[in-house]
């Protein structure tokens, strides 16, 4: 502060002298928020370049809060570089706008996350990227479909409602093999059990509103690359989208992070006990959970994963009328009704899957579970008393 005169009360109270003594540890990351952020002089603002994370220019590229969580999830992905976007499918659109362009094609299962679906199609109509739609059992026999102007295939293992499990590396060589790019949406395996980049994926998405969240009350998304270039890309397309995120969310992802992994493996051990008991129920067709010999691509998930999330649907038998199973939804009491997972509160939700699909043959009413970290006989109890409404 200048001698020459006080300073008024207002220009007091926007520039404080007290600086917090140096210092400070604690296992929390602050919290650190900022549009603007300060350069020492002219030279150091000139200097700026936003691209590199060893620095800050503004609140949109990141603070020291949203660095230390892309630099963790990176980690833990085995990644060489994260981008935090405002939501799983933020994540997504900035995939599909770093490298799709008019004139492209883009091939996505079936089975893919379904507002995935109507990006694709929506760009189809707006801005002429073409999208197609394959059997997510294909494997390697996505090389026919690769056209001249393929850019980008998406996979999704396994796919968040029907539960396929996918070839992954059958659908990388394959792709790679005409110089198409893999991404893949690890929601589901949010990071710790399917090792991604050694299957051969090129772009990672992890919706971080499920596992690294933990609580249902943060909306947040990451893309994750090893490669220089396809990062290079995507921090631009980051950029001028605008796709910025609020420090307090990042710093509720970062409190729960360190419990993610015993977490998961409790939905999993819960997740498959349920799955498993729902197996020899006579009202119940078939279970979809990956970890189970029923599920589409089971094998494949032996090969390629070493664990299961807590999100697995079933069949009910042909003879209920949705009617029925929605009674069988509506009569749990520790399930909610409501999309999203990755919470400590089970959930449960009735989908009407032929709609949602180019192909669907099975028959029967698809209901989908989410096990949260309640115990699992309770929840057992619970399905059990709800089947006995059906
Ligand atoms: C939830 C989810 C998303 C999208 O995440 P939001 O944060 O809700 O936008 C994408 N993919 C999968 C598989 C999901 O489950």
């Amino acid at each position: 502060m200048d001698d020459q005169h006080e300073h008024g009360t207002n220009t007091r109270l926007a520039h404080t002298e007290y600086q917090a003594p140096q210092g400070f540890s604690a296992f929390s990351c602050g919290i650190h928020h900022a549009s603007t952020v300060l350069f020492k002089d002219v030279a150091a603002m000139r200097a700026r370049s936003w691209q590199e994370k060893t620095s800050y220019t503004y609140g949109l590229h990141g603070t020291p809060t949203s660095f230390t969580l892309e630099a963790k999830l990176a980690e833990i992905e085995s990644a060489k570089h994260c981008i935090l976007a405002p939501s799983g499918l933020a994540a997504i659109t900035l995939v599909n706008f770093s490298f799709l362009k008019q004139g492209d094609d883009v091939l996505m299962p079936d089975n893919v996350y379904g507002p995935n679906r109507d990006l694709g199609i929506w760009m189809h109509k707006q801005y002429g990227v073409m999208a197609r739609f394959y059997d997510p059992m294909i494997g390697a026999g996505i090389s026919d479909l690769i056209r001249e102007n393929t850019r980008l295939i998406w996979v999704e293992a396994p796919g968040s409602v029907s539960m396929e499990v996918p070839d992954v590396p059958a659908i990388c060589t394959a792709a790679h093999a005409r110089g198409v790019l893999v991404a893949l949406d690890n929601t589901w395996s949010a990071g710790l059990v399917f090792p991604a980049f050694e299957r051969g994926v090129d772009i990672v998405m992890q919706a971080l509103t499920k596992f690294q969240s933990g609580g249902s009350d943060v909306l947040m998304g990451a893309v994750l690359t090893r490669d220089e270039a396809l990062f290079q890309k995507l921090q631009t397309t980051h950029m001028r989208l605008g796709f910025g995120v609020g420090m307090d969310d990042v710093y509720l992802v970062l409190r729960n992070l360190p419990s993610m992994k015993l977490r998961f493996d409790a939905h999993d051990r819960s997740a498959r006990e349920l799955a498993s008991w729902l197996q020899a129920r006579p009202e119940i067709q078939k279970v979809l959970h990956p970890a189970l010999p029923s599920c589409p691509g089971h094998d494949v998930w032996k090969r390629d994963f070493h664990g299961a999330a807590g999100l697995f649907s079933v069949l009910f038998d042909t003879r209920y009328s949705e009617e029925r199973t929605d009674r069988f939804v509506d009569s749990l009491k520790l399930f909610g009704i409501g999309f999203s997972w990755g919470g400590a509160h089970s959930l449960c939700i009735p989908y009407r899957i032929e709609q949602m699909r180019d192909r669907w043959k099975e028959k029967g009413n698809l209901v989908r579970f989410y096990v949260g970290l309640e115990d699992t006989q309770d929840l057992i109890a619970d399905v059990e008393q709800a089947l006995a409404q059906l």
